[in-house]
């Protein structure tokens, strides 16, 4: 037996690394079940429409089919989209600005509508692997959209299918049917310190 005082730090590390590995293969091993999942990407920091948007680049470069519903739009062309739907990714996106630019609310939930009918769609294809739904908490802060349609849509969409939301905020509810939940703390952003949105890094 070796002594655990005369051990090298290389065979200390190499000890602790078996013993993370050995629990990480139990883990791996634990997870047996395959389904679709519902990840939330929420909290106010950066990040959160880049990472839906690589979950879609990582599911189409496996092949899967993805479709993409924004429920905000910016006044800039997206680098996302314009990549995306060469490789055959559906955008279904809201045809008017920022909803704080626009004012005008009842347009806004028409427009909120619109995109929801889409959405829902893709929510009940199951040709339809990966269903990114961005920003769509804002529409249920502003309860431009009903909660109960969207919780039972999302909840009702083929067995096998992923969907992400994003936004700042989410809903508890819809917390509460989520697999997945990460939040994004802004701990610094370059745009307090005066420095603009910039393509291909912001949108
Ligand atoms: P991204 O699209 O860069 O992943 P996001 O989806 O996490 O950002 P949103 O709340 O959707 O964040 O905001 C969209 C825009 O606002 C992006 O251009 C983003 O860089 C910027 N932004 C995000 N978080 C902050 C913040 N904490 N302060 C200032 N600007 C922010
Ligand atoms: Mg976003």
């Amino acid at each position: 037996m070796t002594d655990k005082k005369s051990l090298s730090s290389e065979e200390k590390h190499q000890q602790r690394m078996q013993k993370l590995k050995d629990k990480i293969d139990a883990k791996v091993d634990s997870a047996t079940e395959e389904r679709g999942i519902l990840i939330v990407i929420t909290g106010n920091g950066k990040g959160k429409s880049t990472s839906g948007f690589g979950t879609v680049t990582r599911a189409v470069g496996h092949g899967l089919t993805a479709g993409v519903a924004q429920f905000i739009k910016g006044q800039w062309d997206s680098g996302e989209r314009n990549l995306l739907e060469k490789n055959g990714v559906t955008f279904h996106v809201m045809n008017t600005g920022f909803t704080w630019n626009t004012q005008d609310k009842s347009k806004d939930i028409a427009a909120a509508t619109a995109v929801w009918a889409e959405a829902k769609k893709m929510l009940a294809d199951d040709s339809i692997d990966l269903v990114l739904l961005d920003e769509l908490t804002y529409m249920l802060s502003y309860k431009y959209l009903d909660l109960d349609d969207v919780l039972d849509a999302i909840t009702n969409r083929p067995v096998n299918q992923h969907v992400v939301v994003t936004g700042r905020a989410c809903h508890r509810s819809l917390l509460d049917i989520a697999d997945t939940i990460s939040e994004v703390q802004p701990t610094r952003h370059a745009f307090n310190a005066g420095i603009k949105a910039q393509k291909g890094i912001d949108w």
